[in-house]
């Protein structure tokens, strides 16, 4: 099996990374409370998903 013959330093990491930001087309408004979430996710703020409360969140 093909094995890398270094390690990736943290510079070359993070050049590959710069790429990976998530663009804003990426993001929708959540049904519920309104909050940019990510499609077919449930909501980071309310827990809601297709309608429902999947996750409490306190406060
Ligand atoms: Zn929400």
């Amino acid at each position: 099996m093909a094995v890398p013959k270094r390690k990736t330093t943290p510079s070359k990491r993070g050049m590959r990374r710069a790429h990976d930001a998530l663009s804003i087309d990426s993001f929708q408004e959540c049904p519920n409370c309104g909050e940019l979430k990510r499609p077919h996710n449930l909501c980071n703020s309310c827990g809601h998903y297709n309608g429902r409360e999947i996750v409490s969140v306190e406060g």
